[in-house]
């Protein structure tokens, strides 16, 4: 054996697994193989001068390389069992949210010391959110900013560097099962191990499949969230961001009885482009310190569209209008509320001479040609009900950016250790479709290398 244990992929869920194994057992040979930068190399070309938009690298600088999906994110570390996947539902919730609690810990003891942990208990707008027809959900949130975030990750590596080997820009191609432990096949050479931990994440989904077939490994399907990104004047949520920091909330629709609900909700932020698989859809990120600071709020509105027979393919579902966007937008689409609502596509001269300053360059235009009716009724009804809790969530200068969407892998047969079929074989993070977050995939990942180290 090359190794006793080969990580594949460097984001929460990798890294915490290595971060563990380390601690209760630093005589173990652990490597990670990351198909990304090492965090100093990940920059993402757009400059907002010379590059304006995707130019959709070989691998996503924002997406992957040590930290994962994770590493440029808003950093909001919700500790719940409402929101941010089901990993309780294998490890049961209280084990689940200590470990949430455990991670955390560590984020603060690298870095995160001095960041305020949010919480909804005791909150009255739960109440308003109930009189309103909408729920907010319970949760802690600790917010690490996308620059704490980056320090507690630099951090982290520091630590880890001279005792797990890290390998980057080393994807891996297959698994393969040998009699005994598993041979990872790279590009040019093969490497030996006694455990795996596949820890891929979204970017690594399309492999994940591939795999679980080689594998004969099990798989349901998954579904898919898809919305907007809403941008608006920071002081319209500000009650609510300054009390609760991340409020999320879930509205059930009167026309379609589908539930809309608020996603990564980033005060002073910026609203950004992502890359997933070549395709351009839109999110959002906030930084901790003021001089970053913008004097918007943004946050998703997403549906989440399951399917059943004959179609399976929920992803393929969220990329084609993820495509369609891109087909007449160039890229992510912004259209004032107003404008949507008036049947209108937005132009540059409505969104020039709007109240609310867009943070992210993206092409006017008429959001109704690219939602389907059922998800845009939705989130119009959404915005609407809002506006009563946050009364000028519906001017007509908010700005909504499309499309948002969250592809989620099809989710794997793994058990209670977060192992597959195979013996050895472990599972974890949003490659394994249990976790959607920062926090699951980090608890995960401590997890599984708990079993392993008995
Ligand atoms: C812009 C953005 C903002 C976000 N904000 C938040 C937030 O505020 N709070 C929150 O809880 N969550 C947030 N998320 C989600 C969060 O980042 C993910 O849930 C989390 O990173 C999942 O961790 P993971 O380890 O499972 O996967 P990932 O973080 O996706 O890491 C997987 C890694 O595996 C690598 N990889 C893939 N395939 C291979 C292969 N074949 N070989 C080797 N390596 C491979 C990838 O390059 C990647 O680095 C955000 C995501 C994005 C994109």
């Amino acid at each position: 054996m090359d190794y006793d244990i080969i990580i594949i992929g460097a984001g929460p869920g990798g890294i915490f697994s290595a971060y563990e194994l380390m601690k209760l057992k630093p005589g173990l040979k652990v490597a990670v193989f990351e198909a990304g930068n090492e965090l100093s190399r990940r920059k993402c070309p757009i400059d907002g001068v010379k590059i304006k938009s995707c130019i959709k690298c070989k691998t996503c600088a924002i997406m992957s390389g040590f930290g994962g999906a994770g590493a440029f994110s808003d950093g909001k570390y919700n500790i719940t069992n409402d929101f941010g996947g089901t990993l309780y539902e294998h490890i049961g919730r209280a084990k689940a949210l200590e470990l949430m609690h455990y991670v955390d810990e560590i984020n603060v003891s690298h870095g995160g010391a001095g960041t305020k942990l949010y919480s909804t208990a005791g909150t009255h707008y739960k109440k308003l959110c109930l009189q309103n027809k909408l729920k907010l959900l319970e949760a802690s949130v600790r917010h690490l900013g996308t620059d704490i975030n980056y320090v507690v990750l630099e951090n982290i590596y520091n630590e880890l560097k001279d005792k797990v080997e890290f390998h980057f820009n080393e994807p891996a191609e297959h698994v393969e099962a040998l009699d005994e432990g598993y041979r990872i096949h790279f590009k040019d050479h093969t490497k030996d191990c006694r455990d795996c931990i596949i820890s891929v994440g979204r970017s690594g989904s399309r492999w994940m499949e591939k795999i679980c077939k080689e594998l004969n490994i099990p798989t349901n399907s998954n579904r898919v969230d898809i919305g907007v990104r809403v941008e608006l004047d920071a002081d319209v949520f500000s009650h609510l961001t300054d009390e609760l920091y991340e409020s999320k909330i879930v509205y059930r629709t009167e026309k379609f009885e589908d539930n809309v609900r608020t996603f990564c909700m980033n005060p002073h932020g910026i609203v950004v482009n992502e890359n997933t698989n070549g395709i351009v859809t839109v999110n959002g990120h906030s930084y901790e310190g003021a001089d970053k600071q913008t004097r918007n709020t943004n946050f998703a509105l997403l549906v989440s569209k399951h399917f059943s027979e004959p179609f399976h393919d929920s992803n393929n579902y969220g990329e084609s209008i993820a495509r369609l966007s891109n087909m007449l937008g160039g890229g992510v689409i912004v259209q004032r509320f107003g404008d949507l609502i008036r049947g209108r596509r937005s132009n540059e001269k409505r969104i020039e001479e709007s109240t609310v300053r867009p943070t992210l360059s993206a092409t006017p235009g008429d959001l109704s040609l690219v939602l389907p009716k059922r998800i845009l009724d939705g989130i119009i009804e959404m915005i609407y009900a809002l506006d009563k809790i946050a009364p000028g969530t519906a001017n007509d200068d908010t700005l909504l950016y499309g499309v948002e969407v969250k592809f989620y892998n099809m989710e794997v047969q793994i058990d209670q250790d977060l192992e597959s079929c195979h013996k050895g074989l472990y599972i974890i993070g949003d490659g394994s479709g249990v976790t959607h977050s920062l926090s699951h995939a980090s608890a995960s990942g401590v997890h599984v290398a708990r079993v392993i180290c008995g």
